[in-house]
């Protein structure tokens, strides 16, 4: 991945804008959850109770310090995430105050998407509008089944009535833009059972859906008792089955993929997650949040560097320390060479329905995309990716095998 390949580093043109100049993501991270899913491999700790004001000092000292830095200063935030871990165990009046922070500085544009990812069991109506008048105006609820018997088998805390309550209180507290998360595959579930999940989640009413695979990490209790034998995953006919139905049924429904595991109405997409597939400079804060800056391939004698990655601390109490000390958590700092910034940039466009656009791509390398990946050819013969009018798109057949066709352009 950090080879050029033999390609020569060259900077991209110096007429050629890397994204929408002025724009930037923000994304919270709150790493406390009530109990850890076996299945989970997010940066999450099992909590009864946490230091809620204190990080959210840190949160905002955090803030002031990375967003002055390069390729994020000057930019203003046009979404902000809070995601988790749990961000809806934090008072409405915390999510307020970090909110307010934003808005006084580096700058919050006043029609941003602010999204707050919420588990059905810790919210009441009363606590939403709370969320509500702190500036929340979208909510993403970890939903993940409708069937008592697979919440039970995923681990989770909250039951479905919680996540019917939810559903509702959350319209009754102003939230129009809901989004949930719905888990298929998930070991025992038949298709009939994610047929009725998915239906039930249509019967809501949502604006979006995000389904995925159920997919077993490394580190995690389901990767230990798969590998022990007492968890079985889906067999991988039923999990493409799953798959089919759970988007010809959104779609159906007025719920259009947008990307592989997404589904929105119109003009109802996650406009954060497009910000990460679209390469607009992300920052995070919080433990063990990730940042990134596209940079245009001049910066820094030595090797072009066509982009930055950070990541921080993952321990709450450590990060915590670190931003005390230094003013931010990070642990972790890569360049992007010229080949790895363009792979990304294509695999990342092949994830959405909109596809890689060829156009885009020269003016941000100087390149033809044709030249850089000539293997696309075939990608399109082999039936994988597909020209609609001028852009790349993954066919059915490349959405199933989206993972292998990515790793081509590493
Ligand atoms: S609630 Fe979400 S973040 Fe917390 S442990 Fe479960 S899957 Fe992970």
């Amino acid at each position: 991945m950090k080879s050029s390949h033999g390609m020569n580093a060259l900077p991209a043109r110096a007429d050629a804008p890397v994204v929408e100049p002025e724009v930037a993501a923000l994304y919270v991270h709150i790493p406390w959850c009530l109990s850890k899913c076996p299945y989970c491999d997010f940066n999450s700790h099992a909590a009864r109770t946490w230091p809620e004001a204190e990080y959210a000092d840190a949160l905002l000292r955090e803030l002031r310090h990375r967003s002055a830095e390069e390729g994020f200063a000057g930019r203003r935030f046009s979404t902000v995430f809070f995601g988790g871990g749990t961000p809806s165990l934090f008072d409405p009046r915390t999510i307020g105050r970090i909110l307010e922070g934003v808005a006084r500085g580096p700058d919050l544009d006043p029609a941003a998407e602010i999204t707050l990812e919420a588990n059905p069991g810790t919210v009441t109506e009363e606590r939403l509008r709370g969320f509500r008048s702190a500036g929340v105006n979208r909510l993403s609820y970890g939903v993940q089944s409708f069937q008592p018997d697979l919440l039970l088998a995923l681990g989770r805390r909250h039951s479905v009535e919680d996540s019917r309550r939810a559903l509702d209180a959350a319209r009754l507290a102003g939230f129009d833009n809901l989004s949930l998360d719905l888990i298929f595959a998930i070991p025992g579930q038949s298709l009939a059972a994610c047929e009725a999940d998915v239906d039930e989640a249509i019967s809501h009413g949502t604006a979006h859906v995000s389904a995925y695979a159920l997919t077993f990490e490394p580190g995690t209790a389901f990767h230990r008792e798969r590998a022990a034998g007492r968890v079985r995953q889906a067999p991988e006919e039923l999990e493409v089955a799953m798959f089919e139905l759970v988007r010809g049924r959104l779609r159906d429904a007025g719920l259009e993929p947008y990307e592989i595991s997404n589904f929105a109405r119109p003009g109802l997409e996650a406009r954060h997650n497009q910000a990460y597939w679209r390469g607009t400079p992300y920052v995070g804060i919080g433990a063990g949040a990730h940042s990134f800056a596209p940079l245009d391939g001049r910066g820094g004698g030595g090797d072009a560097c066509f982009g930055r990655r950070w990541e921080n601390v993952r321990d709450p109490g450590r990060w915590m320390d670190a931003v005390r000390e230094r003013g931010t958590g990070i642990a972790d700092t890569e360049a992007l060479g010229r080949r790895e910034a363009m792979g990304e940039t294509c695999w990342l466009a092949l994830r959405e329905s909109r596809g890689l656009d060829p156009t885009a791509f020269r003016l941000r390398f100087g390149e033809e995309f044709a030249e850089a990946f000539p293997h696309a050819t075939s990608l399109v013969s082999d039936g994988l990716a597909a020209w609609r009018g001028d852009r790349l798109v993954l066919t059915p057949r490349g959405l199933l095998l989206a993972d292998a066709v990515f790793s081509t352009f590493f």
